[in-house]
């Protein structure tokens, strides 16, 4: 019988899981299946795979990145560990809890190096459709082979999408944006705070974009801060000069004028504003239609679209967890595939992912969401092989990674945890959050002694 055809779109976290889940099962003697990754940029890790580039790439189409210079993790490292390889284990030694951007970067990379399967991605192809035939039971896949200018259709059984979903920008509109004079830009398209040094600046929004790309300015140097919110403040106890204001009403040159009559001039408005589930390369009855929220709509387990379970998805959660959620997924979804889970009816897979939903909407805090998501990927690596892992531990990481924010939100990555892989407590870093301004990996994996000033 010829081999099951697998098609993963997506080469970040979640797709470097999949890889490495099927590359697990094949080196304990499995016979997998033939594994093709699409890849639209040149090289792996996703959103960590940093790039300046905004708004279209050099082949015209949107460009992937929303990651941003000098960006350190924004929760802990202990959340996020792979249980089948530790930060110990790459960095050989212990290092601290909040890694900038480059250091996870390395991390990620260094497993699926180990595990040796680049070979398996098509680089610089973008998926650009996506159909099923259901009389065959065939996906057939379109892509752009943007380095070599030509275009492939392959027939798959099987695809699983994981194109992340922290790309296309969702962008309010207020009256007087369009004379506005000043910077307008999106999350998306911020890449370094230094534009902004000396700058007085508004930030729209109360996500973690908001309050980090607030904190990035405020750290290298922007004048002042307001921090406007539509659904009440962050709450933070913020430096002298970060304001926090209600929604805006409009904007009339420079000056934006908030709901509550107040206002203020600023140089440039970051709209942290959130992103849109974008899916341009599938057609209405494969594409998931979810708010970003901890139970997606229409998938069962979190993975299995339930109007079509050849079809998967992975990592289209809001996030706590991320790098061990999206393993635990990987590897549920690759026994599925194999044949090692097997799928109950419809009607139990829809009832499921409603369940998880009506859950999700009575869980009171942010404390209940952690465990929420925590119970999600214990029950799902209770089910494979993937190497169980104290989830609780990762729990506590975040429990008092949200008590450090409180405390002071300039000084949490000051902090360590305790690793749910190792259980040892990670060091503290050997210069402050606030005053480390080179995030590169050499500065960032310095002894203490060498980091010390001269
Ligand atoms: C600014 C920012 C900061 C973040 N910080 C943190 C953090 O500190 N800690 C943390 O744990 N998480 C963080 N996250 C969450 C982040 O979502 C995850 O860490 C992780 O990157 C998600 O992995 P993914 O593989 O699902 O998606 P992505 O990382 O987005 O990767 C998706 C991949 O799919 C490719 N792709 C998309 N469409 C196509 C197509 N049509 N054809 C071919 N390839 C395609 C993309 O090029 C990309 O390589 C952050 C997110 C953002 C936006």
């Amino acid at each position: 019988m010829a081999k099951k055809r697998i098609c993963v779109i997506g080469a970040g976290p979640s797709g470097l899981a999949q890889l490495r889940a099927f590359q697990s099962a094949a080196e304990q003697g499995a016979e997998i299946p033939e594994i093709v990754c699409y890849e639209a940029q040149s090289d792996w890790g996703g959103l960590w795979n940093y790039t300046w580039r905004t708004g279209v790439d050099d082949n015209g189409f949107p460009c992937h990145g929303s990651m941003y210079r000098y960006l350190w993790s924004n929760g802990p490292k202990e959340g996020l560990e792979f249980a089948d390889y530790t930060f110990d284990e790459h960095f050989g030694k212990e290092i601290a809890s909040y890694p900038p951007r480059e250091v996870l970067f390395d991390y990620i990379k260094g497993r699926v190096e180990k595990a040796d399967v680049r070979d398996w991605i098509r680089f610089d192809n973008y998926v650009r459709d996506v159909s099923y035939d259901s009389g065959r039971a065939k996906f057939t896949v379109t892509a752009r082979d943007t380095a070599k200018d030509v275009e492939t259709v392959e027939e798959y059984d099987h695809v699983i999408v994981a194109s992340g979903h922290f790309s296309t920008p969702n962008v309010p509109y207020y009256p007087g944006f369009e004379s506005y004079n000043g910077r307008i830009l999106h999350a998306h398209d911020f890449r370094d705070a230094r534009e902004f040094q000396d700058k007085d600046i508004l930030i729209m929004g109360s996500s973690y974009s908001a309050e980090d790309i607030g904190s990035q300015c405020w750290k290298y140097g922007c004048r002042s801060i307001i921090s406007s919110h539509r659904s009440g403040p962050m709450g933070y106890k913020w430096p002298d000069n970060w304001d926090e204001a209600p929604a805006v009403d409009h904007v009339e040159g420079k000056t934006v004028h908030f709901v509550d009559g107040t206002s203020r001039e600023v140089d440039a408005i970051i709209l942290c504003t959130g992103y849109k589930h974008h899916f341009p390369f599938l057609p209405d009855d494969l594409r998931l239609k979810t708010a970003n929220r901890l139970a997606a709509a229409d998938l069962y387990k979190g993975v299995v679209y339930v109007p079509n379970p050849a079809l998967f998805y992975l990592g289209m959660q809001d996030q706590w967890f991320t790098f061990n959620m999206f393993d635990a997924q990987a590897w549920w979804v690759r026994d599925c595939i194999m044949g090692k889970i097997a799928l109950p009816d419809a009607a139990t897979m829809e009832a499921d992912w409603k369940q998880r939903e009506a859950d999700e909407d009575a869980l009171e805090d942010d404390y209940a969401c952690i465990r929420y998501q925590g119970d999600y990927v214990e029950e799902l690596i209770a089910e494979t092989d993937y190497p169980s892992f104290d989830v609780e531990a990762a729990c506590q990481a975040f429990y008092e990674w949200k008590k450090h924010k409180k405390k002071d939100i300039m000084a949490f990555r000051n902090y360590g945890y305790v690793s749910p892989m190792t259980g040892k407590k990670a060091p503290a870093h050997h210069t402050p959050w606030v005053d480390a301004l080179d995030d590169s990996l050499e500065a960032y994996l310095q002894s203490p002694k060498q980091a010390q000033p001269a």
